[in-house]
C-alpha cells in the first residue's frame, strides 16, 4: 500500500473543481486519509517547492501558489504515486492525454489544477510539510 500527496491548487479552487477533482480519485477506487484546506505564506510555498529553486519560473509558481487557498490531501491505494500522476495528465496541458484533470482544465502550464508527488521519498516529505499523524484517519 502507498501513500501520496496530492494538492488542488489555487486555481482548482477559484475554479470550482474541489469535488470534480475528489469525485475522480473516488471513481478510480483511491482512498482519501487526509484533508484540509490552507493558504500557503510565499516562505511556506518556498520551503515546499524547493527542489525548483533555481528553475526560472520559482518565484512565479511560489507567488501562484499563495494566490488563494489549496487543499492537500492523503491518498493511498495500490501504485498510488503513478496512478494519480496518470489521472493528473502532463505538467504542460497541452502534452497531457485526452481525459486527465490537467487536459480538462489546466489553462496555463503553472496554473494545472493539481500536485501529485512524484515518488516514494517525495511523497513522505510532502506528507509530512501538510499533515501530523493525528489528522491520518486509518480507513483500514
Ligand atoms: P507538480 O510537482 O505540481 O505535481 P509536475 O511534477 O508535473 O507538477 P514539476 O516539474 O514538478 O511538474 O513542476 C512543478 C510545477 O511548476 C508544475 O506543476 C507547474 O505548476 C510549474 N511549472 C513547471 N514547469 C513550468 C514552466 N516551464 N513554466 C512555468 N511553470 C512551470
Ligand atoms: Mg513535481
Amino acid at each position: 500500500m502507498e501513500r501520496t500527496l496530492s494538492i488542488i491548487k489555487p486555481d482548482g479552487v477559484g475554479h470550482g473543481l474541489i469535488g470534480e477533482v475528489i469525485r475522480r480519485f473516488e471513481k478510480n477506487g483511491i482512498k482519501i486519509i487526509a484533508m484540509k484546506m490552507v493558504h500557503l505564506s510565499l516562505d511556506d510555498a518556498r520551503k515546499f517547492y524547493a527542489v525548483h529553486k533555481e528553475r526560472p519560473f520559482f518565484n512565479s509558481l511560489t507567488a501562484f501558489m499563495t494566490s488563494g487557498p489549496i487543499v492537500p490531501m492523503i491518498l493511498e491505494g495500490e501504485n498510488v504515486i503513478e496512478k494519480n500522476r496518470t489521472l493528473m495528465g502532463a505538467t504542460n496541458y497541452k502534452d497531457a492525454a485526452e481525459g486527465t484533470i490537467r487536459r480538462n482544465f489546466a489553462t496555463d502550464i503553472e496554473k494545472n489544477i493539481v500536485h501529485g508527488s512524484d515518488a516514494p521519498e517525495t511523497a513522505a516529505i510532502e506528507i509530512k510539510f501538510f499533515f501530523n499523524e493525528l489528522e491520518i484517519c486509518e480507513r483500514g
